[in-house]
């Protein structure tokens, strides 16, 4: 049987599976320590006979397999967790399980390259437009990550015009995530991005961003195929304003897949980072 974790800032996702692509049983935990949180954790999985397990966590993670703090969460602000070491701890308690340790935006990139909106392609970068920005990049099959893990929602981009927000992003300002986020919506209109009407210019700018994101990651690792995921991304009409501003952006200079399918939606939903957990703790 395998098992998945998906540990978000403010929930854990908890969950197991017999093939990886159904999801059999689940159950949600609040986010609040690493003695308490996980002492839910080890009461769920003690029920279940697991072989394998997808370990995805918010970041930033050591995933540096030949560095002595690999498992470990670091620099989070989130401060009981900085620097638990949450692999450690799950291999301490299942000695006998294998296990798979990515970040919570590569498991979803990953669910959706097996089951989702990228099944069928090789090469594909997830983004996650919420809370945060981040992006899962799936290369030849493989997600990237080098040193560490790629950490592509803090790119630069060029400043919007009609823009005079400062950015959020406390270490940057305004990088990707302090310009396009959704607090930065918030922010820069001073109601929640949920409230803005589909027609309002905060799409355009939106969509400029995002728009420029794709971009910027067709330049580099030439996907085939670019998944949009994440609260914002509920707004359906960011995805036409994106494709038209990639495509003006990009001016022909390289060549890339037909746009309808090559800017798209998420399909798994809720279930993509779970997913995603199972079939790399299956692949582990
Ligand atoms: P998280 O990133 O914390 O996991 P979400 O992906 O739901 O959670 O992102 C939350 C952000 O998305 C908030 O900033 C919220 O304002 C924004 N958001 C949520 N739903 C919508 C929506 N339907 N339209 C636009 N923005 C939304
Ligand atoms: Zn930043």
């Amino acid at each position: 049987m395998l098992g998945a974790i998906e540990a978000g800032g403010t929930k854990f996702v908890l969950a197991v599976s017999e093939d990886g692509l159904t999801v059999e049983h689940r159950v949600s935990i609040k986010t609040t320590t690493p003695e308490e949180t996980m002492a839910q954790v080890f009461a769920y999985f003690d029920k279940y006979p697991v072989t394998a397990l997808g370990l995805a966590s918010f970041g930033p993670l050591n995933v540096n397999v030949r560095s002595k703090g690999y498992g470990s969460i670091t620099n989070t602000p989130k401060l009981p967790w900085r620097h638990y070491d949450i692999l450690g701890d799950m291999k301490a308690h299942y000695p006998d399980v294998r296990f798979a340790f990515t970040t919570d935006v590569n498991a979803a990139a990953y669910g959706e390259l097996k089951a989702g909106a990228a099944k069928g392609v090789q090469d594909v970068v997830y983004w996650t437009v919420g809370t945060g920005i981040g992006a899962g990049i799936v290369s030849n099959g493989k997600l990237l990550q080098g040193y560490s893990h790629p950490e592509a929602g803090h790119m630069l981009v060029r400043r919007d015009p009609r823009d005079e927000f400062a950015g959020f992003c406390p270490y940057h300002h305004d990088c990707l995530e302090g310009l396009a986020a959704g607090p930065a919506i918030e922010q820069r209109f001073g109601k929640p991005a949920i409230e803005l009407a589909p027609d309002h210019v905060a799409w355009e700018i939106e969509g400029n961003y995002l728009a420029q994101a794709c971009m910027n990651v067709t330049l580099t690792v030439a996907p085939e195929r670019i998944v949009f995921g994440g609260g914002v991304m509920h707004q359906p009409q960011l995805f036409p304003m994106i494709r038209e501003a990639f495509k003006e952006k990009i001016a022909d200079y390289v060549e890339y897949p037909a746009l309808d399918d090559y800017i798209v939606p998420i399909a798994l939903k809720d279930d993509a980072g779970v997913i995603g957990a199972f079939m790399l703790a299956k692949e582990a």
